[in-house]
């Protein structure tokens, strides 16, 4: 399964965590610690989104490994960004590998990442994907399951649903049509993280700097936190605080 990471504090270039780092996403790409639910490596694409000063997010994807792409070792190096989401791609059994259908999605200041799979796609999402509107359907990056859980919890989003409450009621409701999915959901808008722990492996580090919340711990930091199954981080430069889905806030560390 995926593995994906983002990021929000002080500004700095995204090359540790995504290159440098003794477990950097891209040896997370080729050598990943704690795959679960199939797959080996994370070969079939990979995306970095970062916030330049004052401008919406821009995003740089590709099809291939992220250890082949010349260029992002130069593109990352010359980044200063206050934060930044990343994603390497599995690409899950019959959906397709294209530029598309790897993470960030976004919009507007938003970026999004999924590490899992809708169990039973596509036909358990017949009935939620028909609430949206067709316009959303045909203007999916691609026709897997991650982009469109981006154009649901989207919708959910503009229509002026809190961050934190769209993305537990859409795994809520995704859960609800397919059960046994695995849905580790990533946002952010360049200043709060939302992720979601759902069947999958997930981890945040916070100090003075900042934040990051990974699939996996990139370092041997022993600040790095492993996030209980079925729960959401809400994370901002500050403050991290751990969300039981389905249920109140519990701690705040
Ligand atoms: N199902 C998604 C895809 O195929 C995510 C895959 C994954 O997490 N490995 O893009």
């Amino acid at each position: 399964m995926c593995r994906h990471l983002a990021y929000v504090g002080a500004a700095c270039s995204p090359t540790r965590l995504l290159l440098a780092a003794p477990h950097s996403l891209t040896r997370q790409s080729h050598a990943p610690r704690d795959m679960r639910g199939g797959g080996t490596v994370n070969v079939d694409g990979f995306g970095l989104g970062w916030y330049p000063a004052d401008a919406e997010p821009v995003r740089y994807r590709r099809s291939g490994p992220i250890w082949a792409d010349a260029g992002l070792p130069e593109l990352a190096a010359s980044l200063r960004t206050r934060a930044f989401l990343a994603a390497v791609r599995s690409a899950t059994p019959g959906m397709p590998v294209s530029e598309g259908a790897c993470a960030p999605f976004g919009a507007g200041r938003w970026l999004f990442s999924h590490n899992g799979i809708i169990a039973g796609w596509p036909d358990s999402m017949a009935e939620l994907a028909g609430k949206l509107p067709i316009t959303d359907l045909l203007r999916l990056d691609a026709p897997t399951d991650s982009a469109l859980l981006w154009a649901m919890l989207h919708d959910r989003l503009r229509s002026g649903q809190p961050p934190e409450s769209a993305v537990t009621g859409l795994v809520t409701e995704v859960e609800r049509a397919a059960p046994g999915s695995r849905l580790n959901l990533l946002l952010t808008d360049g200043e709060r993280i939302i992720a979601t722990a759902w069947s999958h492996a997930l981890s945040v580090r916070g100090d003075s700097s900042g934040v990051v919340i990974a699939s996996e711990p990139c370092d041997s930091d022993p600040e790095w936190t492993p996030v209980p199954d079925r729960h959401a981080v809400v994370a901002t430069r500050d403050s991290v605080d751990l969300v039981p889905i389905n249920a109140d806030r519990s701690s705040r560390t």
